[in-house]
């Protein structure tokens, strides 16, 4: 490990330049001091973690945590346990999401940051060469000479451009994770995964809810029989769910945002107290002066990288939302890992067979590999089976009886091609299929596994028992 640099000099030396502090770019610096490498990590904000800790996955997370202890404690009154209207004290949630979750993580990165004598600059960094980036930090204008670059400078949320972005009640995933309030109606533009969690959180907490998507579905990346069991369940929660409808125009008024709606769905015009825009994300490529460094930027904003992550500039390298979907936080950490040792001289490429997704809703919703959809599309030869987790005695002792197991393998050889999960806790339960997959199992493999009772876990070996025709736990017709 090399000494840490003055980062009070004007000019400073990297052997890895790091450019943005979110989890590809802290895991890259990471990586990369680790390896031998002297670091410098240019980060915008004062903390590092970028969007995925300060305004992303972590601060929601906490929230959906809160959603579920409310709607578990209203839905055991079924059970005969009941207890009062919870007391919703916003002030004191805002300080634990902030100050013992987030905080104690962001503060925990700059010390790993310092054990690794990795040097961090404040500031927004941009290129001047291939082999100098300008940071404006707040003591001045300083150069970073480097050997190798990783960018890792990530996305943001996309806008609407006729909507009244200026009106504080019309928010983006930032602004709703804030918790400036609790509106009576909420409405929430895009009916993907932030939008979906949001809803979860601000229904949890008392407002009224409705949802607007495009598509003919919700979560539309995801098989439709695995959203069903979570849009039937939201349906009877919140006031509307319109599918195949986009906003057409959201106007300031005093009352509240004059919202009108088209398409095959399209219901009047309404009056809501708060918006969530949350229609997906865009790259920042061209943000920070890549054609100054000669490196490629596509036209969407995303930056082409070969599978060493490396751009069309042999030395800098570029990571995570910024190199293209998915947008997630667990494909940058492991992109990070490669382009660090790739620099390193390690023999190392992006090569995983898949890459996870999760909506964190309730019913969580959880898919890998091939969907059924894709399979279709493709005319891949597939065997489907789905566990009901009706059957399921942990599902039903939790009185949650809609979720579903579903595995995709192989016609002939019975490997696994992809498995989906809807259910309480599937974005845990999803990494064994991962696991699977990566190891080249197949459905046999997976149902000889023996997998402890009674977990929910089992029903990821029972799906495989349905394949295998050995499964005892229901009663599949031959
Ligand atoms: P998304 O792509 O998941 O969902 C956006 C949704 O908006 C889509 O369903 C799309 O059809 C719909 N849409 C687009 N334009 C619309 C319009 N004009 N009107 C109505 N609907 C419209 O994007 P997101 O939910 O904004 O999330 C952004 C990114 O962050 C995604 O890449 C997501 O994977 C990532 N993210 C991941 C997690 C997680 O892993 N749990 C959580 C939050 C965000």
């Amino acid at each position: 490990m090399t000494a840490p640099q003055d980062s009070s000099s004007s000019e400073l030396h990297a052997e890895v330049l790091v450019l943005g502090g979110g989890p590809g770019g802290y895991t890259a610096a990471f990586r990369a001091a680790d390896l031998g490498k002297k670091v410098v990590l240019a980060e915008r904000y004062p903390v590092l973690g970028g969007v995925c800790l300060n305004v992303g996955c972590i601060p929601s997370k906490a929230l959906l945590h809160l959603a579920h202890v409310i709607h578990s404690a209203e839905e055991s009154a079924a059970f005969g346990v009941s207890f009062g209207h919870p007391n919703i004290d916003l002030d004191k949630i805002r300080d634990w999401k902030n100050n013992r979750v987030v905080k104690t993580l962001t503060t925990g990165l700059s010390g790993l940051a310092k054990q690794r004598q990795v040097t961090v600059l404040t500031g927004v960094g941009q290129f001047t060469s291939d082999k100098t980036l300008s940071v404006a930090t707040p003591e001045g204008e300083k150069t970073v000479r480097f050997d190798n670059a990783i960018i890792a400078a990530g996305s943001q949320p996309t806008k609407i451009p006729v909507f009244p972005n200026d009106d504080p009640r019309l928010m983006d995933s930032t602004g709703a994770l804030a918790l400036a309030d609790i509106p009576k109606r909420l409405l929430i533009v895009g009916g993907g995964i932030i939008g979906l969690e949001m809803a979860n959180v601000y229904h949890a907490l008392g407002s009224k809810i409705t949802v607007v998507e495009l598509m003919d579905q919700l979560i539309p990346g995801c098989d439709a029989d695995l959203v069903k069991p979570l849009h039937q369940r939201i349906a009877k929660q919140y006031e509307n769910i319109f599918l195949k409808t986009k906003v057409a125009k959201i106007e300031s008024t005093e009352e509240g945002l004059k919202v009108s709606f088209e398409g095959e769905g399209a219901p009047e015009s309404d009056l809501f107290d708060r918006v969530l825009v949350a229609v997906g994300r865009r790259p920042n490529g061209k943000l920070i002066g890549a054609e100054a460094a000669g490196v490629t930027v596509n036209e969407q904003g995303f930056i082409p990288v070969d599978d060493r992550q490396r751009t069309n500039v042999p030395h800098i390298y570029a990571i995570g939302d910024i190199v293209g979907n998915p947008m997630l936080a667990h494909k940058a950490t492991h992109e990070a890992k490669v382009a660090a040792e790739v620099i390193a001289g390690h023999h190392s490429a992006f090569q995983a067979l898949t890459i996870p997704s999760v909506a964190y809703t309730d019913p969580e919703l959880a898919w890998m590999g091939l969907t059924e959809t894709a399979a279709k599309a493709q005319g891949i030869a597939y065997e489907k089976a789905t566990f009901p987790w009706a059957a399921s005695g942990r599902a039903l002792g939790t009185g949650r009886r809609e979720g579903l197991t579903k595995l995709l393998v192989d016609k002939e050889t019975k490997r696994i091609l992809g498995a989906g999960i809807v259910g309480p806790n599937a974005g845990e339960l999803i990494a064994e299929a991962v696991l699977a997959l990566e190891m080249g199992a197949d459905a046999e493999d997976v149902s000889l596994t023996i997998h402890p009772h009674p977990t929910l876990s089992e029903t990821f070996a029972f799906a495989a028992e349905m394949i295998e025709g050995s499964i005892t736990d229901i009663y599949v017709k031959k």
